[in-house]
């Protein structure tokens, strides 16, 4: 048997609360379609949202936590800087995050990025077609040249992120627009998957190419054991220094 990433898919969880067309798409939340796909892959999943004392993010929760998925929008600035500094010291140890969609302005990803994170954007309900640019990748696994999505918002560059490590897909959009909409990095020993599908208003993360890229980026962004590491002073040299 395959040993599958513990993941903990985080929503804000506001949309659906408030407004009654998302609470059509999502009843049970964003974090429920992703989590009960994950689930239905074999993946250990929970969920974790806002309202949840520390945001649902804990110490202990993080700690069996391999894989964190963010998708956050209105609340961006209720999310704790403490729990955001939490979530941070995991990926430099090796937690893996993805972040969806509106969470390109979360604190955590324009913290783990060091840039503004900002786009273009626009509502229109248009059809966006998204490019696999790089083939060979885990993350593109099962997918053709292409996929589309008929009804989404727009998001167009320029994206102010730093160059990504590796680019797996680019996006364009029926307005002409482009962007990279799938980027890989590294962060210390954690890696982090950017992934632009899932406007609240449409049934995104119920098409079955979106969940085949989560299901994908989970698996690719779980830790791999890697050789310990330490800091600080180191006053015992490995090797005899200065002359006999
Ligand atoms: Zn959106």
């Amino acid at each position: 048997m395959v040993n599958e990433p513990r993941v903990t898919v985080w929503n804000e969880f506001r949309h659906e609360m408030r407004n009654p067309a998302v609470e059509k798409i999502y009843p049970k939340g964003i974090h429920q379609a992703i989590a009960s796909h994950l689930q239905g892959q074999g993946i250990p999943t929970r969920t974790a949202t806002l309202e949840e004392p520390e945001h649902g993010l804990t110490d202990a929760v993080l700690a069996e936590t391999d894989v964190l998925t963010w998708w956050g929008h209105m609340a961006h600035g209720e999310v704790k800087d403490a729990v955001v500094d939490r979530v941070y010291q995991r990926v430099l140890e090796g937690m893996g995050l993805i972040v969806l969609h509106s969470g390109h302005f979360s604190k955590i990803f324009k913290k783990l990025m060091g840039t503004s994170c900002d786009l273009l954007w626009r509502e229109a309900g248009e059809k966006e077609r998204i490019w696999v640019i790089e083939p060979g990748h885990p993350i593109a696994a099962g997918l053709g040249p292409y996929f589309e999505i008929p009804r989404t918002e727009m998001y167009g560059e320029r994206f102010d992120i730093p160059a990504p490590d590796t680019l797996v897909f680019l996006s364009w959009f029926a307005g002409g627009e482009v962007f990279r909409s799938g980027c890989c990095y590294q962060r210390g020993k954690g890696k982090i998957f950017y992934f632009r599908p899932g406007h609240e208003t449409f049934p995104i993360y119920h098409q079955p190419e979106v969940l085949q890229v989560i299901t994908n980026a989970v698996r690719w962004a779980a830790p791999v054991p890697g050789t310990p590491v330490s800091f600080g002073n180191r006053p015992q040299p490995l090797e005899k220094l200065g002359g006999e």
